[in-house]
């Protein structure tokens, strides 16, 4: 006979095996959009919280449940609100002209989901009073079968979804509606008996993803996206803390198995992800922090918590052992985050998006819960995907990018730069002007217009080149900026169309025939070093070809390296010719000269 735990099992690898195909013709486009959603995904983990915090199971195991409750529902509420702001930026030319003349969904439209969530569970809060205590009428645990298995395929239709930016949103949409069904039929589970802390947390955690999707500016997407992640594994992990603490660690080595991953991963995840969220938006120093033996000084802590593991598997009533495994697995996303550096995060936080999606799934074979099996498959399979097409994009190991401190700048580098020789500069009335004997002009934005905010200035530049008659073409490095399509989301918000941005392979060939190459903040990713030297740290990562235009002008504001620490070789070509200056400034200067 095939036991529950075998069909959880088979679940989980068709799930991961269905993900990893769909999300493999997710376009480079879309990887920005592609986090956010599965994060919101990710955010399935409510619907185990929501029964730990209604459930009578004593006040230990209501508070984590209800602490629970509030960080699912941030992540569902503010993950689905900022994919669907992303997604609808994504046009053509045709759609933008078209928008124009039709009336649009309105994404706001998905605030009406917490709204409904919650507007139910007043009405169960309120027939539950007048039962007493007890649910009046339970419907059949029928209804919650069924609700997870319309919810798990629209969950696969909403991925499938991402696949193109024309069914995008449509697909986010189906994804959310699976969403609302899952949580609702949750509601229906009968060792619910209050609504209590389910709507007070439901409410704190709506309110604040909510404001974090509709008000965080694109820019700040890789914070938000691993701040959501930190929420989301600190539910698993308290829901999976409120679990042993309720058996009092009386529990199968079947059940305690997953319970030790759902709680390690998901704890280390939580600081992880904190620790990531904070290197991005500067609150702590982006750089690698190193110190001699950190490596194996972290993989005997990893090894540690490993043997704890395995032990609480055979003695799962070993308490002290249980805690201090969880504080040892906290300690440990710490460690493993402060030697990787700032520019390395997107790849970290990919990595910890799976790792997310492995706690929730751990927690759906502590709970038994199949829709949190599937999703928390699908999930780690994304984050493992997007984080190896990072990698492959780099050229780099993921063993390099967690281990190799990598963007550690050495002293030197700036006397190494001026050491090279002559760099000619540019200024903004002299480009204007360069621009009158221009007929195609291919941009190549970078890191530095994401830092400028400098996607508006571009496209306004662009759209005043092209009435002028230059054709103008936009070139899309998979890894520029520090997510993967960063560079699409940002120019997607200016308006800028998506059949204008220019994937790397489909751009290059254009460049030998370009007149112009404007670089717009990127470095590392136009560095012809990485052609030939094999020395450099970046020999062997594909770029674009820039230095094949007939002029490049770059725009940045000084000789110093990019997130590699190296030097451009391109800036000592002849044709070469730097504007210095934030990206921002100067474009507001071009603008300036070329309408005077
Ligand atoms: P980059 O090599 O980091 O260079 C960005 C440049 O922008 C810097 O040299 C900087 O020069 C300039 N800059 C910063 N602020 C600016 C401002 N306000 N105005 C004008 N310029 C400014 O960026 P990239 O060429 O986009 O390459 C991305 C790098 O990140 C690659 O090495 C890639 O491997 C790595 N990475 C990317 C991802 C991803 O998913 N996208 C993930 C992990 C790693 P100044 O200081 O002189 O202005």
């Amino acid at each position: 006979m095939t036991t529950e735990l075998e069909i959880g099992l088979y679940i989980f690898m068709l799930a991961g095996f269905l993900g990893y195909n769909m999300i493999t013709r997710v376009p480079p486009l879309l990887h920005t959009p592609l986090m956010s959603a599965t994060n919101a995904i990710a955010g399935i983990s409510l619907v185990g919280s929501v029964v730990v915090a209604g459930a009578d199971y004593g006040p230990l195991s209501t508070a984590l449940g209800f602490i629970a409750v509030t960080c699912s529902s941030t992540n569902v509420v503010g993950g689905f609100l900022i994919t669907d702001r992303m997604l609808k930026m994504f046009k053509t030319a045709k759609d933008q002209t078209a928008q124009r003349r039709r009336l649009q969904f309105d994404p706001k439209m998905l605030l009406g989901l917490p709204v409904l969530v919650a507007g139910l569970l007043v009405l169960l809060y309120w027939l539950n009073q007048q039962g007493e205590g007890t649910m009046p009428s339970k419907l059949p645990t029928e209804i919650l079968k069924y609700s997870y298995i319309v919810s798990a395929a629209l969950f696969i239709l909403g991925l499938k979804g991402l696949s193109s930016p024309k069914y995008a949103r449509r697909g986010m949409f189906a994804a959310a509606l699976g969403m609302l069904l899952a949580v609702v039929g949750t509601l229906f589970h009968h060792e619910i008996v209050t609504y209590k802390w389910i709507i007070i947390g439901c409410a704190i955690g709506s309110l604040v993803g909510g404001t974090m999707g509709l008000r965080i500016p694109m820019t700040a997407v890789p914070q938000r996206t691993a701040l959501s992640h930190s929420l989301g594994a600190l539910a698993a992990c308290l829901v999976g803390i409120s679990e042993y603490f309720r058996h009092h660690g009386e529990l199968s080595a079947a059940v305690m198995t997953p319970l030790g991953f759902q709680v390690v991963i998901g704890g280390l995840t939580f600081t992880g992800s904190l620790m990531a969220a904070a290197k991005l938006q500067g609150l702590l120093p982006g750089h690698p922090i190193t110190y001699k033996g950190q490596n194996i000084f972290n993989l005997s802590l990893l090894a540690v918590i490993i043997v704890s593991m395995i032990y609480m598997v055979v003695m799962p009533t070993a308490e002290p052992v249980f805690y201090i495994m969880v504080g040892l697995a906290f300690i440990f996303g710490l460690l493993l985050v402060i030697p990787i550096g700032a520019a390395d995060m997107p790849v970290v936080i990919a990595l910890l998006n799976s790792y997310g999606g492995l706690a929730d799934a751990a927690m759906g074979f502590v709970l038994m819960n199949k829709i949190q099996i599937i999703t928390g498959s699908l999930d780690g399979a994304s984050g493992f995907l997007l984080s190896l097409l990072m990698c492959r994009a780099m050229n780099r190991s993921a063993i390099n990018v967690l281990f190799g401190a990598f963007g550690k700048i050495e002293k030197g580098v700036e006397a190494e730069v001026e050491a090279k020789g002559s760099v000619r500069s540019i200024t903004s009335e002299e480009l204007a002007v360069l621009f009158d004997s221009m007929r195609s002009v291919i941009i190549a934005p970078g890191y530095g217009m994401a830092v400028a905010q400098a996607q508006h200035g571009v496209a306004e530049l662009a759209n005043l080149l092209m009435k002028r008659g230059i054709n103008v073409k936009y070139a899309i490095h998979p890894v520029a900026g520090r997510m993967p399509g960063h560079m699409n989301v940002l120019l997607a918000e200016a308006n800028v169309p998506y059949d204008q941005l220019y994937g790397m392979e489909q751009i290059n060939p254009y460049f030998a025939e370009a007149d112009m190459a404007l670089v717009v903040g990127a470095n590392d990713v136009t560095n012809p070093a990485a052609k030939y030297n094999k020395s450099s740290p970046l020999y062997g990562m594909p770029i674009l070809d820039v230095e094949r235009a007939k002029s490049i002008v770059v725009l940045k504001r000084s000789m110093r390296p990019g997130f590699s620490g190296v030097d451009n070789e391109l800036y000592y070509n002849p044709r070469c010719m730097m504007l210095f200056g934030d990206a921002k400034e100067s474009l507001n200067k071009i603008f300036a000269a070329l309408k005077s």
